[in-house]
């Protein structure tokens, strides 16, 4: 049977109010009475958001003549229509004031929206090809429109580039996976083996290098696609779009992105950008990750998938244990990248990975919790982290960066240097990834998979290292295996200020403690995660610098005075100061 297509249009209407109205046009419903449904979560952000409850308006209309029908709420996330032979018309307004990279933003200087925010699923149509009409907003004929997803070419009334008009969907799993952004944005575009690439900034921008950024954006990208196609040099992402888009919203703090099949949302603060004439930093660096982090989920995650996604459960929670693939593996390789791809030195590199050996190593949470356990709970765990996290849980990004990179030294050293890790990301991309959106017969990775296709790519059995460091607790033996690389793993303290073991925050308030570690002299003495500074040793503290200074008139195993707030009484306690902090740090060895 040809399936008729679902036809959506969306016009961001009120700019002030922030609404898009929408309308669906579905033209052979269920005759019973037709159910909709809008995703309860968005697919590469682990947490039940119930989109749904922005819808502030839904009616129903059916036939020809539109008539009214009635319609119910049955769940956070369905409505039920009453009975039509179709066609049926739904009308529904939509409040996007979320600037994320999760939900819909709109106001008079741009709009953006995920498919999971505005797009409703008439349950049962899940394969039907869908056509999206994109309509200008009324207070500007400006606006242009940047998105991966496809122009209707074929059809009557297709969008131009970067035009409003109609675009398509081969089903709605497509439909959602291309978000799009409205407005006069600054766009720089570069090919990578080839392939186009655009990088779309949205928001107050500094006076950006784009120069450095494409340079740099188009090494990053052209060492993944090495990876992965060594030969070819096929990009992935032309299965779904004729280009690979980045959407960046420029804030004033933000860092973070979430990953489609051709394209990423991304959020990062002005200052992490390059401005002409200055020499970037750290904060330039994590950008660079970040958009690597993303590109590499082109792969790892859109399209070799754990098993379990292939389809993904829109409605409720979708748990894994494999994040530590798909999430950890994809931050070893972000930072990986950089460094192979020149965009920063080896020394850098080696800086960047020790800081993450620290942070993890800082967090009592690792010793309670596997990596498996943490990517099955993070629906109600790390995407749902407080103040005593670090204690409780561990963090399979971090980790899972640190078990990748310590599988790849094993593969490494076990094989004799003849195999490594990127054989095994090859062998996932070629048996699952490569065909997936082409009617692959394989829909992904089974959860106890990868000892098996691990030994198959490179002949090691990692069944062992897996029990102990991803299903158990232990902590890696990093330093043994830097070692075959001439690296040495030592730990010291870089400052000479005694510990309180906490982790503070500064806000617009001053300073809070956001953790207190466990076993710590904090935890010894009392204190909480959430307590608000106001002096150590009789001296005010309300910022980063007037800790420290408060601390460097201490002494290690001196008891000192601490004054806080907790919720508005005023509370002293009394802190044995520890020794300095330690942190790791690798060096090159000279051989
Ligand atoms: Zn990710």
């Amino acid at each position: 049977m040809n399936k008729q297509p679902l036809q959506y249009t969306v016009t961001p209407a009120d700019p002030a109010g922030h609404y898009f109205d929408l309308v669906l046009k579905i033209p052979e419903p269920n005759r019973d009475g037709q159910v909709l449904g809008l995703p309860a979560w968005i697919p590469g952000s682990y947490m039940l958001r119930d989109f749904a409850r922005h819808i502030i308006r839904l009616q129903a209309y059916c036939g020809k003549d539109g008539v009214e029908i009635a319609t119910e709420k049955i769940s956070n996330h369905e409505w039920q229509c009453a009975p039509c032979n179709g066609p049926l018309t739904i009308k529904y307004r939509v409040y996007a004031w979320d600037l994320s990279v999760r939900g819909a933003h709109f106001d008079e200087s741009h709009a953006f929206f995920n498919g999971t925010s505005v797009f409703l699923l008439p349950l049962g149509y899940e394969q039907h090809p869908c056509l999206v009409q994109l309509n200008p907003p009324p207070h500007t004929n400006d606006w242009k429109v940047y998105t991966s997803l496809p122009e209707a070419q074929s059809r009557e009334g297709a969008a131009k580039r970067h035009g409003f008009g109609l675009y398509e969907a081969p089903n709605y799993d497509a439909l959602i996976d291309h978000p799009v952004e409205m407005g006069n944005p600054e766009v720089v575009s570069f090919e990578a083996f080839g392939a186009e690439h655009e990088i779309v900034f949205t928001g107050v921008l500094p006076n950006i290098d784009y120069e450095r950024l494409i340079a740099d954006t188009k090494k990053i990208c052209e060492a993944q696609i090495a990876l992965f196609e060594p030969d070819s040099h096929e990009v992935p992402f032309l299965d779904s779009a004729d280009r690979y888009v980045f959407l960046t919203m420029v804030t004033g703090n933000d860092y973070g992105g979430l990953e489609h099949r051709s394209s990423t949302a991304l959020m990062i603060g002005r200052h992490a950008l390059p401005v002409i004439g200055q020499e970037p930093g750290n904060d330039y660096h994590d950008f660079l990750g970040l958009i690597s982090h993303e590109y590499f989920h082109t792969w790892n995650v859109k399209r070799i998938k754990p098993a379990v996604f292939a389809p993904y459960q829109l409605f409720n929670e979708n748990h894994t244990r494999l994040l530590w693939v798909f999430e950890g593996f994809t931050s070893y390789y972000d930072e990986l990248m950089l460094w192979r791809s020149g965009a920063i030195s080896e020394q850098t590199y080696l800086k960047r990975q020790a800081k993450v050996i620290t942070n993890v190593w800082r967090g009592p949470g690792r010793h309670l919790q596997s990596v498996a356990d943490s990517s099955f709970s993070t629906w109600t765990g790390l995407y749902m982290s407080n103040e005593n996290s670090p204690n409780a849980l561990v963090n399979y990004y971090t980790k899972g960066a640190l078990i990748g990179l310590a599988l790849d030294l094993y593969l490494r050293q076990e094989s004799n240097n003849t195999y490594s890790l990127d054989d095994v990301m090859r062998l996932m991309w070629t048996r699952y990834g490569k065909t997936f959106y082409r009617g692959a017969q394989n829909q992904g990775v089974a959860e106890d998979e990868m000892p098996r296709l691990i030994r198959e790519a490179t002949q090691v059995d990692a069944a062992p290292f897996i029990e102990r460091y991803v299903y158990g607790c232990d902590d890696l033996p990093l330093a043994d295996l830097f070692k075959s690389q001439n690296i040495r793993l030592h730990w010291k303290a870089s400052q000479k200020t005694p510990s309180m073991d906490v982790r503070t925050q500064a806000d617009a308030e001053g300073l809070r403690l956001a953790t207190v570690y466990n076993g710590g002299v904090a935890h010894q003495a009392g204190l909480s995660g959430g307590d608000r500074l106001v002096a150590i040793n009789g001296l005010r503290v309300h910022d980063q610098q007037t800790f420290e200074r408060a601390l460097l008139t201490c002494r290690p195993e001196q008891k000192m005075p601490v004054h806080v707030f907790r919720r508005d009484e005023l509370r002293e306690f009394k802190v044995k100061l520890a020794p300095p902090a330690t942190e790791c740090h690798l060096d090159k060895v000279k051989n």
